[in-house]
């Protein structure tokens, strides 16, 4: 089934369909709508390029394999539910943040919680923000959405004793000067567990090979380690697995009309087709000796 959006217009959640498998994946970034409350200075075509834009239908096979999925219906630069939610950059409130922020290095290249840049030397807004105006984002977007995510990883957990979880995105095929690889052009693929700690080491190799064995560039942890999503409710000791995959955008759309190009279809094939083999995979890793 597909449950209602809650709250409305914050985020989508697609069941299992059939059997469930100990699998959640989550899109948080290929949100498109538009908050009117945003006030930003920024034209939408530059504002859209820090969108993840498809992931979600790239992925929309999980729940007839049995994953549960999560989309985010509003867009990564009005507020950004892949960072700590006190990340913020004091210069861009009209007053102090009511306890102690902890600005990070997101944040000092103008991408932390709320984005201060759109694009390098683009600013996003020629104003500050009131406290109330963020802490609305905050109550309205961010912890709805981490409230759904961690209840799916609960209830998956609860069921089976162990959960996987697939934090899905993609990146520009080439960096910038506020990324952490400049502009180097990217592989196809980069899976982050922030340098093992997310997820156990056979969940990062499991779904390497799988991409290596179809003849993908892959990186691992290289340029993109994986942020909040994949830190906050992971403990691998605990068989609770998060992994984050990045997949170059230049792949499946172009880059510039956001548009999905002549590899979409065969891209979205092949992530239906690892979601299948990894349904498969964390059943059996529940139940080796079955
Ligand atoms: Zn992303």
């Amino acid at each position: 089934m597909t449950a209602p959006l809650t709250p409305s217009r914050v985020l989508v959640r697609h069941d299992p369909v059939g059997e469930p498998a100990p699998l959640v994946l989550d899109s948080p970034h290929s949100g498109i709508d538009y908050p009117a409350d945003f006030r930003c200075i920024v034209p939408l075509s530059v504002l859209r390029m820090a969108e993840d834009t498809h992931i979600d239908d790239v992925f929309s096979a999980g729940p007839s394999q049995g994953a549960t999925l999560i989309a985010a219906l509003f867009p990564r630069s009005y507020i950004d539910v892949n960072r700590e939610a006190l990340d913020i950059d004091a210069d861009l409130l009209e007053g102090p943040w009511p306890e102690p922020l902890k600005p990070g290095e997101k944040t000092r290249l103008g991408m932390g919680l709320i984005r201060r840049l759109a694009q390098p030397d683009i600013a996003v807004y020629d104003r500050k923000l009131s406290i109330a105006e963020v802490q609305a984002r905050i109550d309205r977007y961010y912890m709805p959405y981490h409230a759904e995510l961690k209840a799916a990883l609960d209830r998956a957990y609860q069921r089976f004793g162990g959960v996987w979880h697939l934090n899905c995105h993609s990146m520009g095929s080439q960096g910038s000067a506020m990324t952490p690889d400049g502009t180097k052009r990217r592989p196809d693929f980069v899976l982050g567990d922030r340098d093992g700690t997310t997820c156990g080491a056979a969940f990062t190799e499991t779904v390497y090979r799988w991409l290596k064995g179809r003849g993908h560039r892959v990186t691992i942890n290289d340029p993109y380690k994986g942020v909040e999503l994949v830190r906050r409710y992971s403990d691998p000791a605990r068989r609770r697995h998060s992994l984050q995959i990045e997949i170059n955008r230049a792949l499946y759309m172009d880059e510039e009309t956001r548009a999905p190009n002549r590899g979409y279809a065969a891209l979205k094939a092949e992530m239906s087709a690892l979601i299948a083999h990894l349904a498969g995979w964390t059943r059996a890793a529940l139940h080796p000796y079955a």
